[in-house]
């Protein structure tokens, strides 16, 4: 079922989200060649500590980490590990805390040094296609849209979406009804409303849809070994109209990156 949020906790969810995006804004300045992703994961771990959260993967299903760092052609679920990052890698990095009572789950794909025009252009369709998604959370549509309009412009530009893993509702727990899958039929689904909380990550590949499960119980990675890279943002729906819980920005400014990609969902509230 559903669980649709009051303004209040929407207020205390974007604390939750906002603490994410801070978490991975601190980490930007850190991602080059030669650091290690159990580095990064004690970074965020901490940060996220300090600030009076929790880290909400850290022993999630068992999970080992505070981050899913997922390098290449990782697809998520990555688990940190002592290897240093080689230049002309892309990191997915997906972090979530606990926080008042709701969590904040939301992710960026990093490019390490100097990536091929090929991968950075998989990294911004895979960007552009979550805001395809988060248009579609208005108030009287559907689910399905939102998956459709996900899959519709990956899947012009010949990539691979994901089937096996998808997005979800987001709350007091970090999932909830109702899953939103990245592939789907316009008109089809739950019907959205205000108050819906949303975590929409598409998970896109180079090459094949078609992912791995490994050994590990956690790792994804692709079929083919190409790249694939992962955007998430936290968004619900105020007034009819979608709004972001999660930002950005941080990233941006820890980069240097111009962006207004946001601008139309970052509603005060
Ligand atoms: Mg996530
Ligand atoms: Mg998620």
């Amino acid at each position: 079922m559903i669980q649709l949020k009051t303004i209040e906790e929407l207020r205390l969810m974007k604390q939750s989200a906002r603490l994410v995006s801070q978490t991975l804004g601190m980490l930007a300045k850190e991602i080059k060649p030669g650091v290690t992703t159990l580095h990064l994961d004690k970074l965020a771990h901490d940060f996220i500590k300090d600030h009076g959260a929790e880290p909400a993967f850290l022993g999630y299903g068992g999970f080992p980490a505070s981050l899913c760092i997922s390098p290449n052609e990782q697809v998520v679920h990555g688990i940190p590990n002592s290897a240093p990052v080689e230049d002309g890698t892309i990191l997915s990095v997906d972090c979530g805390v606990d926080w008042n009572g709701f969590v904040g789950d939301h992710a960026y794909t990093f490019e390490v040094g100097e990536v091929s025009p090929e991968v950075k252009k998989l990294l911004k369709v895979t960007k552009e296609s979550l805001y395809k998604g988060i248009e579609q959370c208005v108030r009287g549509k559907r689910v399905g849209d939102i998956s459709y309009a996900i899959q519709s412009y990956c899947e012009k530009v010949g990539y691979g979406v994901v089937r096996e893993l998808v997005g979800h509702g987001v709350g007091r727990v970090m999932h909830e009804d109702p899953q939103v899958p990245n592939y789907g039929r316009s008109g089809s689904g739950k019907v959205l409303k205000d108050g819906i909380a949303l975590a929409i990550e598409p998970m896109i590949n180079l090459g094949t849809e078609k992912v791995k499960f490994h050994k590990d119980g956690w790792t994804v990675t692709t079929a083919d070994n190409k790249p694939s890279a992962h955007f998430e943002h936290d968004v619900c729906i105020i007034g009819g109209k979608p709004v972001l819980l999660s930002t950005y920005q941080y990233i941006y400014d820890a980069l240097g990156i111009q962006s207004d990609e946001e601008k139309a969902f970052q509603i005060d509230f």
